[in-house]
Parts: structure tokens; C-alpha cells; sequence
């Protein structure tokens, strides 16, 4: 009875994925009016940026961020100046919020433009910008106490923004300076922190105000969510990406099993393994008897097919811990870990068995396919070269002795 050949192709997959390599996170979500949604990635770029360029575009977002910031300024200025149209302060309340916040934003905004706040810990300044917001809230409790309600409002989106964007432990020193600084004021002014409430307009504004404010608040945390989601969606591009350069610098692209390199890796691990722990080791070196013969009379192609049929015929009936891979043309190692000489050449008649049942009609019909193998089991303190060389000198032993039998060395 003959076997099926096992599926080549499901040896190791070799996955083709869109994600670019070095595609970094996205800043994260900026402030109230001032969130910026993470850009998209552009799978369809031919290459991935260089560290100038992404240094640029960090730049760019940074700038829109305190464009960002800037706006929501001038809306606030704007919300407080409705509040000198129902006489509850003047109009310069307004301007002295609004003014400072857009020059802060301004400055900030060419700082970065000009390379300048590269110097600094914190190149986006953002904790310095959020700083400068709260100190603005701040002074406008101190300075129109009458409407504290509405600047302490201001200090929520600070808050929630500076949480999104800056590092925990300057968000923890920031809350720290502002609750000392809003006793001091709570203490100061006492009674003369107030809601506007006297008139029905004033009732009306400072519903309207709290709405916005509320309202801002959500938007931030369902941009946050959002953001969050995309950097997650990245990291698992990322990963899937980082997994298939690996299988791709560890794997044989023609069979799917490993290569050379890794092969010569593994047994050098389980060379130092064994010289720990008096574990046996042994290597089987397998090559395929006339092999030009099927090139030759089938073709390239077929060779191939059948390459990668005996590699997934030998790999289907491995054992878990032993390693198998091709180590060169038609040259496939097997690394046998806890096997003395004659389990490994146990191991080795096994596949020659399980390679017999092997229905190759699929390539060619009447096609078989037999190997030859040189086993060794590694000595103490020998070097890889001579394992490998043994294992060789069996191969060689094998092919004098008629093919598709194993010799050891
Ligand atoms: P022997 O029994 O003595 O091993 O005879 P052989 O014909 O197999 O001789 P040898 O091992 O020297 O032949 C190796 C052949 O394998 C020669 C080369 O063209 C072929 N080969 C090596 N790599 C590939 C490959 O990736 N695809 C195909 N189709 N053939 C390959
Ligand atoms: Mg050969
Ligand atoms: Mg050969």
C-alpha cells in the first residue's frame, strides 16, 4: 500500500503580508479639539521611510497638534468672550486667555518646525504645552473667580489631553502642581469662586459651556479608543511581519523546512547542550540516490517536486524534538536530540520505510525515489566541521555500498 505524498507546501507556510517593516506607532491621541486621528499606514509605499523622514513626519504631526491646540484656544477665548455679553465678566477675559494660549502654541509650533526642541527630553513639548494650558485655566480662576466654573471645566480637557499624550509620571507631577496651586486659590478666594448662574443667560451659557465641555471629553475618549485600536492593529502587523522575516531567514524557500544556517545553529546548541548534560546527540546526513538521473530525465521542475515531497515525507514522520533541514542542494541533515548511534540509525531505517510507502505518481508514474545516509553521534568537545564530516565519510561509505542504505562513521 502506498502513500498519498504529503502536502510540501504545509511544511512551513511563507505568508505574504502588506505590512512594511519599521512602520512605527503613531503618536498618541493628542487633546480635546486637539486630537489628531494616527495616520494610516501606506502598505502600497515601494519603500519604508528613513529615520530622517520619519523624523520629518513625527514633526509634522507635532506641528498639527499645536494647530490643533491653537484652535481650541480661540474657541475657548471665544465661549468665555459670550460670557462678557451677559455682563459676568469683561471682554478682556476673553483675549487673556486666548492671546497668551495662541502665542504659547505659536511658539512651541516654530520650536519644533526648527529642530530646536529636538534637544530636549520631551521633543514634542508636549508636557510644556500642557503645562502652559493649566497655568492659563489657573490664572483665569484667579483673575475672574466669578466664572471659576467654567476655567476649571478647561482644566478637565487639560487633563484628559495631557493623560493621552504624555508619559504617566509627568501627568502625575502636573496633577500634583495643579491641586496645589488650586487650594491655594480655593483657600484665597473662597466665596468668590462661583458658577454664573444670576441670569437666565448666564444659566443658559453655562449649560451650554458644560455641555461642550462634556461633550469634548467623550470625543477625545472615542479618538483615543480608536487610535488605540490602530497601534494594536500595527503591533499585530508588525508581529506577523518580524515572524515571517524569520521563517524566512531560518526556513528553505524551495521545501519549506529549515536551512542551513539554522540547522548549524540548532547543532550548535545541542552540541553545548550535550557537553552540559551528557545528553547523546547524533546528526543523520541523507542525499538522494541518482538524483541528476530525475532532473535529467524529468526535468528541473519535477526534481523540485520531488525535493519537496521527500522533505515533507521525512519532516511527517520526524520526531518532535529531532530537527530536520536542508542542508544543501539535495542534501537534507536530521539532528537527532537523545540519540545514541543506534537510535539514530533506527530513526534513519524508519524513514527509509515510511519514503518506501511514498506514492510518487503525481511526479512521474513508476517514480522512486531512495536515499542514502551517513550517521554520527557527536563526541564531547568535537567541532561541528568534524560531526559533519563523519556524518560525510558515512554518506560516502553508503553510496559505495550499493545506495539507499545508512553507514556511520
Ligand atoms: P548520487 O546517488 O551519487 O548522489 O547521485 P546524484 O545523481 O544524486 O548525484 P549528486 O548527489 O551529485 O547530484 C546532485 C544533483 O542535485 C545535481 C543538481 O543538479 C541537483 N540539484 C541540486 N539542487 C537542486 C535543486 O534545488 N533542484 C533540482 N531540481 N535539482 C537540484
Ligand atoms: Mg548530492
Ligand atoms: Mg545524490
Amino acid at each position: 500500500m502506498s502513500n498519498p505524498l504529503p502536502a510540501a507546501g504545509n511544511v512551513v507556510p511563507l505568508r505574504r503580508s502588506t505590512a512594511r517593516v519599521g512602520d512605527a506607532p503613531a503618536a498618541a491621541a493628542p487633546n480635546a479639539a486637539n486630537a489628531l486621528p494616527v495616520e494610516e499606514n501606506d502598505s502600497n509605499a515601494a519603500a519604508p521611510p528613513t529615520s530622517q523622514e520619519r523624523e520629518q513626519q513625527r514633526r509634522r504631526a507635532w506641528m498639527r497638534e499645536c494647530a490643533v491646540i491653537a484652535a481650541s484656544y480661540a474657541q475657548n477665548g471665544v465661549f468665555i468672550g459670550l460670557f462678557a455679553l451677559t455682563g459676568t465678566v469683561s471682554w478682556a477675559a476673553g483675549a487673556l486667555y486666548a492671546l497668551p494660549g495662541l502665542v504659547v502654541s505659536a511658539v512651541i509650533a516654530y520650536l519644533i518646525k526648527s529642530g530646536w526642541s529636538a534637544r530636549l527630553k520631551d521633543s514634542s513639548m508636549s508636557c510644556v504645552h500642557s503645562m502652559a494650558s493649566a497655568v492659563l485655566c489657573l490664572l483665569g480662576v484667579a483673575l475672574f473667580p466669578q466664572m471659576a466654573f467654567a476655567y476649571a471645566l478647561m482644566l478637565f480637557t487639560v487633563f484628559i489631553t495631557a493623560t493621552y499624550r504624555n508619559p504617566k509620571r509627568q501627568v502625575q507631577v502636573m496633577l500634583a502642581i495643579v491641586s496645589l496651586l488650586f487650594a491655594g486659590l480655593t483657600l484665597g478666594l473662597g466665596r468668590r469662586l462661583q458658577i454664573p448662574h444670576g441670569s437666565s443667560a448666564e444659566q443658559f451659557l453655562t449649560w451650554l459651556f458644560f455641555v461642550a465641555t462634556l461633550g469634548r471629553c467623550v470625543m477625545l475618549s472615542v479618538i483615543n479608543v480608536q487610535n488605540n485600536r490602530l497601534l494594536r492593529d500595527r503591533g499585530q502587523q508588525m508581529a506577523a511581519t518580524l515572524a515571517q522575516i524569520e521563517r524566512l531567514a531560518n526556513h528553505d524557500e524551495l521545501t519549506g523546512v529549515l536551512n542551513r544556517r539554522r540547522l548549524l545553529q540548532i547543532l550548535a546548541e545541542e552540541m553545548a547542550h550535550t557537553d552540559r548534560s551528557g545528553t547523546p546527540v547524533s546528526v543523520a546526513l541523507f542525499d538522494l540516490d541518482h538524483f541528476k538521473t530525475v532532473n535529467d530525465t524529468l526535468g528541473h521542475l519535477s526534481g523540485d517536486q520531488v525535493l519537496k515531497h521527500f522533505a515533507a515525507a521525512v519532516q511527517a514522520q520526524a520526531r518532535t524534538t529531532d530537527r530536520f533541514g536542508r542542508y544543501g542542494g539535495e542534501e537534507f541533515l536530521l539532528i537527532l536530540t537523545g540519540a545514541d548511534l543506534a537510535q539514530a540509525e533506527q530513526a534513519v531505517e524508519r524513514t527509509r520505510q515510511a519514503l518506501a510507502q511514498v506514492d510518487w505518481s503525481s511526479v512521474a508514474p513508476g517514480l522512486r525515489i531512495t536515499f542514502s545516509a551517513g550517521i554520527a553521534n557527536y563526541r564531547e568537545k568535537e567541532s561541528a566541521e568534524l560531526l559533519l564530516g563523519r556524518a560525510d565519510l558515512g554518506l560516502y561509505s553508503a553510496k559505495h555500498a550499493g545506495r539507499n542504505c545508512t553507514r556511520a562513521a
